[in-house]
């Protein structure tokens, strides 16, 4: 049998546009106003504020069909903070590779 020579093949980059969104599955606090919808607000029994998330747990702000952010302009400061490529990335992205598309 003829020998294959491994190679190093390049690591998938990390990218938005290749990823489902997981990070829009965490929970977001809003800690400063940004202008977020009412619609889009959970408020718990202490006051604290925070983006609703639908029973699937993914944000309900997210368009389910383009996986994009509906409010981007006026989206929250953790979101604004949440970096691509940055371990926290990562992490969310191993977490729910199954839904890739
Ligand atoms: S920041 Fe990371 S986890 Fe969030 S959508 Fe982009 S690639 Fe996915
Ligand atoms: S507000 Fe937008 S960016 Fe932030 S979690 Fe929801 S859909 Fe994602």
């Amino acid at each position: 049998m003829k020998n294959i020579p491994l190679i190093d093949l390049p690591a998938p980059a990390v990218t938005c546009s290749s990823c489902a969104a997981c990070c829009c599955r965490l929970e977001v606090l809003l800690i400063t106003d940004t202008g977020v919808p009412q619609r889009f607000i959970a408020v718990d029994d202490w006051g604290a504020e925070a983006m609703l998330r639908l029973d699937d747990g993914w944000c309900a702000a997210l368009d389910r069909d383009s996986m994009r952010c509906t409010i981007y302009e006026k989206r929250p400061l953790i979101c604004r903070e949440f970096e691509m490529g940055a371990p926290e990335c990562v992490e969310e992205r191993q977490g729910i590779a199954t839904v890739y598309r």
